[in-house]
């Protein structure tokens, strides 16, 4: 397949391309590197006559015209997204436009592409999209597929509307679609401004961990490779208009896989103290969503997929990617925001 994929710059986006790879698909990777896009992740297939890149914005329709008509592309993977809860509380304009109107433009650049070819069967258009859509859990419960959508923060919001739109263009247009939904994500070349790098690059240069709340929320922990996989196995056999919950079946609360990755470093980086000494609990993020955890009895009983990893087994080789991969972190430690505590303006 020649596989057109959106934010493959990103965390998910660059596992998504190095496996489509690996696989002997050919990818074409649109990303307009923002902060979070980072073409270091993708080093080891930047020289592969498989893979090519285009610097180009979702929210420029006629950018993407010309990237369509240029590749002629099997499937497009839709993971270009702003993805980063407490940004969205500082500053939800950027949601809005890329997660909306970006995607707005990707299933309208996707159709006319489409029906210029005359609406080849096997054309698929996946959109990534994320758990959080479904709201927050309390203590008993899953997330299904059929779960009503209850966004609560302007980044679940913007990614159920770009859901909504998806759905709209199958049913409407006849757009061969596929969705999926997932859980935290977690793994190598993960930007340090979220929770499990922060965690291991904090512990490290030996400054406070920083927990919000009390570490009472849960999340469902996904290797990011475990997703890459269950994504191309979507892409190739998931049914047209269906929706895919993708979860780790590892619910963890916030402060336990703190103490994990605390006593992995405890083994691998040993020092006077236990890591765990550094954590330092901070003011909760603002509608902060209690639990997210996901039914993956579809993608299981369907598609006959399975996470590969436990918790322990993927935090593991993350903190051994962090201490093996220090020029890659270092670099994006001087980006806008890194660092510093976001979604405190609400
Ligand atoms: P990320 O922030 O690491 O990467 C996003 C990528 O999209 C970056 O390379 C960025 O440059 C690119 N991008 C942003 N705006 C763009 C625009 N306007 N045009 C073109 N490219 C643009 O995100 P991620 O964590 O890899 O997430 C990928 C997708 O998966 C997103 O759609 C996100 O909503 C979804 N998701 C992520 C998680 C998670 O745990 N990380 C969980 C559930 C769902």
């Amino acid at each position: 397949m020649k596989i057109l994929v959106t934010g493959g710059a990103g965390f998910i986006g660059s596992a998504v391309v190095r496996l489509a790879v690996a696989r002997g698909h050919e990818v074409v990777n649109l990303d307009a590197l923002t902060y979070a896009g980072c073409l270091e992740s993708l080093a080891s297939v930047a020289d592969d006559p498989l893979y090519r890149f285009e610097h180009a914005d979702i929210r420029d329709r006629a950018a993407l015209d010309r990237i369509f008509a240029a590749h002629q592309p099997d499937a497009v993977m839709h993971l270009a997204a702003e993805s980063h809860v407490d940004r969205s509380i500082d500053g939800p304009g950027d949601f809005i436009e890329t997660n909306i109107t970006g995607t707005y433009n990707m299933l309208e650049a996707g159709r006319s592409y489409w029906v210029m070819r005359g609406k080849p069967e096997g054309f698929r258009f996946h959109h990534i999209s994320t758990d959080e859509v479904y709201g927050s859990l309390g203590p008993e419960g899953m997330f299904t597929e059929d779960t009503p959508y209850d966004p609560r923060s302007p980044y679940s919001a913007s990614k159920a509307s770009s859901d909504h739109l998806v759905r709209a263009w199958h049913e409407t247009y006849g757009l061969p679609v596929v969705l999926t939904n997932c859980s935290n994500n977690y793994g190598p070349f993960h930007f340090p401004e979220k929770l499990v790098p922060v965690v291991i690059l904090n512990a490290l240069a030996g400054k406070p961990i920083p927990v919000y709340g009390e570490g009472l929320n849960v999340r469902d922990w996904l290797y990011v490779e475990d997703h890459a996989d269950a994504l191309l196995l979507v892409l190739e056999k998931g049914d047209l208009g269906r929706s895919y919950n993708i979860g780790g079946e590892n619910e963890a609360r916030n402060i336990d896989l703190v103490k994990t990755i605390c006593s992995i470093l405890d083994q691998k980086r040993p020092k006077e103290t236990p890591y765990a000494d550094q954590i330092t609990f901070v003011q909760d993020r603002a509608g902060h969503d209690l639990r997210y955890a996901i039914d993956p009895s579809r993608i299981r009983d369907e598609l006959g997929w399975r996470p590969s990893v436990t918790v322990e087994e993927g935090l593991e080789r993350t903190v051994q990617w962090y201490l093996d991969n220090e020029d890659w972190w270092r670099t994006l430690q001087n980006r806008e925001g890194v660092g510093q505590r976001l979604g405190t303006k609400g």
